[in-house]
């Protein structure tokens, strides 16, 4: 029998053994201990073992040596800008036809005034996303960018997903899915005041999902190509896959796998400055224990001239008003199980989210013991699902937060869009410098 022991931290002293039930995977177990890559298979295994715990375990242990006892949220609020969409993605209860009831579009003083009531509230972030909308023109988009920019400086844009930027890249006739035509969109909306990209859109990478449930919508391939030319201009990137609809377990872990794959791309040429102990195939591994790091163990935004995957963010399927509700979507140990899978196939991306508003607060607080070491922010306005609620208005306060966190055993710590510390009085903030 092998035990998994997991190592101390800064401010709290942990040691809890857990048995392995399963001897299947105890070979998992020494390769997570010693920092090795698990393959394709392994993934597919820990799917397979009903003992989950030691799944989460291991998914804890990585966690903590990456983040000790520090989880992350931030004060945010997201803007849906539209849920006008030229697409009908089979999982999708957010968009809405032109002329449909609860078709709408936010006219950019609305965005403005967003803008600076999120300011005025210390928000650190706006996450902006919407529906492909087939009327709206290029500048609106550039326009909405710059307002936020003249009004509220200090609010970091995360913003458009990587089908949102091909459609932009379509409707402002910069090339039909092409590489150039990616980035030259890119730019201008980064020349405009854009600062990361959110992760959405992504799915699950498989041709036959694509086809049944989103057929439209970018492929892997492309999907890849807008984030690969978005880290070429320095800009961050986050990545989510979307489960429990109509793919297969294995599909996830083949989705997990070509994001390491890019991620390996992006972090090449940083992890050879730090003399991290590289693997077969050029594989950065970041969730080993200390001694494979002699230098940074995490990239750094502020010194690193191109951009990376900053986070996992796996999303469950919401069934509710969506073309495939008859679907049950995943229970919570599926969720919880493919949370902790993710962050231990994902072993190059620095971070993994809890996102509340699809998991609840209360399963998100028991993601931060199984892999989780961010719940993402205050939100405020959200539509695209809407779980226990019928509103748009989905408010987490920040003591909400911290609560949750305390409870789950870490230290709540504020984050930019970077994951840089907020050193905050009130409304008033500031982005702690080298901590
Ligand atoms: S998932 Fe996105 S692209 Fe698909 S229908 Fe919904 S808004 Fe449109």
């Amino acid at each position: 029998m092998t035990t998994v022991a997991l190592p101390s931290t800064d401010l709290v002293s942990i040691s809890v053994e857990t048995a392995v039930s399963d001897p299947r995977i105890e070979q998992i177990v020494h390769k997570v201990k010693a920092g090795q890559r698990l393959s394709v298979a392994d993934g597919e295994l820990l799917y397979e073992t009903p003992d989950i715990w030691t799944v989460c375990s291991l998914a804890d242990l990585v966690r903590r040596r990456m983040h000790k006892n520090i989880a992350y949220y931030n004060i945010n609020r997201h803007i849906n800008y539209s849920n006008v969409c030229a697409l009908s993605c089979s999982f999708c209860s957010f968009y809405r036809k032109k002329d449909q009831d609860g078709a709408y579009e936010l006219s950019i003083d609305k965005i403005r005034n967003e803008a600076i009531s999120a300011a005025k509230a210390g928000a650190t972030e706006l996450h902006i996303v919407g529906g492909l909308h087939p009327y709206l023109p290029f500048e609106y988009y550039t326009q909405m960018m710059q307002v936020i920019r003249e009004e509220a400086p200090k609010l970091h844009i995360k913003a458009f997903t990587a089908v949102e930027i091909v459609h932009l890249a379509r409707i402002s006739k910069r090339g039909k899915q092409k590489y150039q035509g990616i980035k030259a969109v890119l730019r201008d909306l980064k020349d405009a005041g854009l600062g990361s990209l959110p992760g959405g859109g992504a799915e699950v990478f498989d041709d036959r999902v694509h086809d049944e449930a989103f057929k439209g919508k970018i492929r892997a391939g492309t999907w890849l190509d807008v984030h690969r030319a978005a880290h070429e201009l320095g800009l961050n990137t986050n990545a989510t896959m979307l489960y429990g609809h109509i793919e297969q377990r294995a599909d996830r872990i083949r989705h997990m796998d070509i994001l390491r794959k890019e991620q390996d791309r992006a972090l090449n040429n940083w992890a050879r400055t730090q003399n991290i102990i590289m693997q077969e195939d050029d594989a950065v591994v970041l969730t080993g224990p200390d001694e494979m790091y002699p230098s940074n163990r995490l990239p750094d935004p502020s010194d690193f001239d191109s951009g990376y995957f900053q986070t996992i963010i796996p999303l469950p399927f919401i069934p509710d008003d969506s073309a495939i509700e008859h679907l049950p979507g995943p229970t919570g140990l599926e969720n919880l199980r493919t949370l902790a899978i993710s962050r231990l196939m994902l072993d190059n991306l620095p971070h993994c989210k809890a996102f509340w508003i699809m998991h609840t607060i209360e399963l998100a607080q028991v993601m931060l013991q199984c892999g989780a070491d961010d719940i993402d922010g205050t939100v405020v306005w959200y539509d695209i699902t809407k779980v226990k609620s019928t509103s748009t208005h989905q408010e987490a306060n920040v003591w909400d937060l911290q609560r949750a966190i305390r409870q789950a055993g870490f230290t709540p710590v504020e984050r930019d869009t970077l994951y840089r510390p907020i050193e905050r009085d009130g409304d008033t903030w500031q982005v702690v410098e080298n901590k």
